[in-house]
Parts: C-alpha cells; sequence; structure tokens
C-alpha cells in the first residue's frame, strides 16, 4: 500500500479537543518542543550532566518568573501532585494536620495524613461550596492547614484572601496549598502561604508525570527538625534531599528529564504571550462557559454562589444523564469530563486552561447552545 491510497481511504479527521479536567489538551507549542527534544535526544542525557542541568535551571527560573516566586523560595520536582501531599505530610508534620475538605482531592489530601499515622482534622463543606473564612478555626497543636484552592472534583475554588486570612490568624502554622488545577491562571503571594503544588497535565498543558514542588524555607526548617528528632521523613525526596541535589541543578532520582525539558519551553512560551493575557483570557473563557451553563434549559452551575465559582474547572449539574450530553459533544470532537465519583451521570466538567483558545471555548459555547 502506497502513502498515496492510505490518504484516500483514511477519513479527515478534525483533531479532537480535550476539555477535560486532567489530562487536558497539550499547550500548542508543545508538538514542535516535542520534537526537537526527540531531535536533541533530550530524553537520552545524563541527568548528572551539565546539558541536564542547564534544563533544570531554565525550568526553574521560567517557573519563578511566570509564578512570581521569590528567589528565596524553592521549586523542586516529583512524580506527581500525589506525591507531594504525602511529601509535605512526611517533611511538615510531626503529629497533626488540620484540612479544609471539599470534594475529593481535599478529601484525599486529609486521608493521606491519617495513612500516615498522623492526627488529621478537618472542616468538611458540602460539596459545591468552600468552608467560609469566618468558620474555619484550627485547633492550636495543629502544625500545618491544608487547602484546596481550586476543588477538581466540584468546581469550587476557595477565595485567596480566604486562605490568606486564615496565615495571618494563624502565623505560626504552616499553610499548604494545592493549586494542581488552577495555575498558572491564579496569582498566588508566595510570601504569604508556605508551600503548594501542582501536577503538570492540567494547567500547563503537557503530558502527565511530573509533579511541581514550592517551598519555602520554614518548610525545610521544619523537615530538618523532625529529621534531627529522629522520625522518618522518607527516603529520596526528602526536602533536605531536594534542596541538597537542587543547588546543583539536579534531582536526586532519574527524573522526567523530557517533562522538565517541555515544563520549561512552555513556561517560556507562556511569559512570552504574558501572564496578564492568560489571565485576562481565563477570565473571558470562563464568562463565555459560565453564560453557555446558565442559558441552557437543562444545566446549572454545581457552585451555585458565584464568589466561590471556579475559573479553570466548570461544573454543572444536568438534569438527564449528563453521559448524553458528553455523548454529543465528543461526536464533535469536543471532549468534555463526566461528573466526579458519585456525580459521575449527573454533572459535566470542563476545563478553562491556557491550552484552551478563546476560538475553542466559543465554539464549544456555541455546541452547549445546541445540545
Ligand atoms: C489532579 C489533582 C491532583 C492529583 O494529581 P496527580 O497528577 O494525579 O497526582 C491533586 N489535587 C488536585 C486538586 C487535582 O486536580
Amino acid at each position: 500500500m502506497t502513502f498515496g491510497t492510505l490518504k484516500t481511504l483514511s477519513p479527515i479527521m478534525t483533531p479532537k479537543t480535550f476539555f477535560t479536567p486532567g489530562p487536558s489538551a497539550l499547550y500548542f507549542t508543545v508538538e514542535d518542543h516535542m520534537k526537537q527534544a526527540l531531535k536533541e535526544q533530550i530524553p537520552s542525557i545524563s541527568h548528572r550532566s551539565k546539558a541536564f542541568e542547564s534544563i533544570y535551571a531554565e525550568c526553574v527560573e521560567n517557573l519563578k518568573q511566570l509564578l512570581q516566586v521569590p528567589a528565596h523560595v524553592h521549586i523542586f520536582f516529583t512524580g506527581s501532585a500525589t506525591e507531594i501531599w504525602e511529601r509535605i505530610i512526611q517533611n511538615c508534620v510531626e503529629k497533626e494536620s488540620y484540612h479544609l475538605v471539599n470534594g475529593a482531592f481535599s478529601a484525599r489530601f486529609h486521608e493521606t495524613a491519617l495513612e500516615l499515622g498522623r492526627k488529621a482534622e478537618k472542616t468538611a463543606a458540602p460539596y459545591g461550596r468552600c468552608v467560609k473564612q469566618e468558620h474555619i478555626r484550627i485547633p492550636e497543636t495543629a502544625e500545618l492547614i491544608a487547602f484546596t484552592q481550586n476543588e477538581t472534583s466540584t468546581g469550587a475554588a476557595q477565595p485567596l484572601e480566604d486562605i490568606y486570612a486564615t496565615k495571618r490568624k494563624y502565623p505560626e502554622k504552616l499553610v499548604a496549598v494545592d493549586v494542581v488545577s488552577t495555575l498558572p491562571y491564579i496569582n498566588l503571594n508566595h510570601d504569604i502561604i508556605d508551600t503548594s503544588f501542582f501536577s503538570v497535565q492540567k494547567g500547563f498543558g503537557l503530558p502527565a508525570g511530573l509533579g511541581v514542588w514550592i517551598v519555602n524555607e520554614k518548610c525545610i526548617e521544619k523537615a530538618k527538625s523532625l529529621q534531627e528528632k529522629g522520625y522518618s521523613i522518607g527516603s529520596y525526596h526528602t526536602l533536605p534531599a531536594l534542596l541538597d541535589k537542587g543547588k546543583k541543578n539536579q534531582t536526586p532520582e532519574t527524573p522526567n528529564i523530557l517533562g522538565i525539558y517541555l515544563l520549561a519551553k512552555v513556561c517560556g512560551d507562556m511569559l512570552r504571550k504574558g501572564i496578564d493575557t492568560i489571565r485576562k483570557e481565563t477570565d473571558y473563557k470562563a464568562a463565555v462557559l459560565y453564560h453557555a451553563i446558565n442559558q441552557h434549559h437543562a444545566f446549572t452551575p454545581f457552585v451555585s454562589d458565584s464568589a466561590y465559582q471556579s475559573k479553570t474547572v466548570i461544573v454543572a449539574n444536568t438534569q438527564t444523564d449528563s453521559l448524553e450530553f458528553i455523548q454529543k459533544l465528543k461526536e464533535k470532537n469536543m471532549h468534555i469530563g463526566s461528573g466526579y465519583g458519585s456525580y459521575k451521570n449527573s454533572q459535566i466538567r470542563i476545563a478553562n486552561f491556557p491550552a484552551h483558545s478563546k476560538e475553542q471555548v466559543e465554539m464549544l459555547a456555541d455546541e452547549i447552545a445546541g445540545l
């Protein structure tokens, strides 16, 4: 068979657009960077080489610039955000953590602390809501407060001011913020909170398999003090081990070199586009999507209080089986997410990440209107 006949046999394919909340659409420059990486044989270079060190340095530098992370705050690489839940508890909590829970991801962070043998208390909000700042009461004995700024399972987002006010009220406690499905959109103040983290397959539009952990000196000090007291804080991915290797632009293990390379490049592209433009476009696209949901006869936003509605993960209740709507959009090559867990058949979830162009979102909104 020649290429000519193959071409005539295959239908003309419109590429799919993934509006799923993770993995999601790849940022539009990823394909070219991936090709370049293969041409340069990046996946084969040693993680102890100068070439890797310079990729690592470029990645950290671009991330710091894009996310306005101050020079004295550290950035480390792990396998995933799930890993970072575990590492935060191991390195920053001797006995007790406190969790704001309002969905499946924040609940899993809380469970992780329990599984690691910590006393982990929580305040839970009904799904679709957040705990109101004035209702947040943290016990004297809790060492760390865990927020999930954007609950990917429900589309409820905790206003940053709530997180900052909590830190002001409990300045001696460490504050950890899960920003997996909200960065780079959210403008987090890394001088106020102590640690935050994300995986790259959501807002950064990259293949999964890389976690990014942003950590201040107080977290490092806490990890060292636990180590000195004789506690286990893990093995290869302890904060002191990450710091020690990080100073040389290296990682303790053989990392996802291709992932770090792609993240460096995509952050560079986002810097050239401008973070303010990315944020404004996200606001615009979110308005288009919420409008489409509000106008639709069968849809209502799951998060009813607009002060808590996520701009990056938009969740709607559907009057009838959501899978029908999802299927109809799939036939138009638009892939949106189902509800999470028990909401599978009664909700839809739509990601609004920097990889989703204004045009793609407008086309999706038009299709929603026709459902
Ligand atoms: C996806 C997600 C995680 C877990 O990310 P992994 O890459 O699967 O480890 C954690 N928290 C939130 C809010 C998420 O959306």
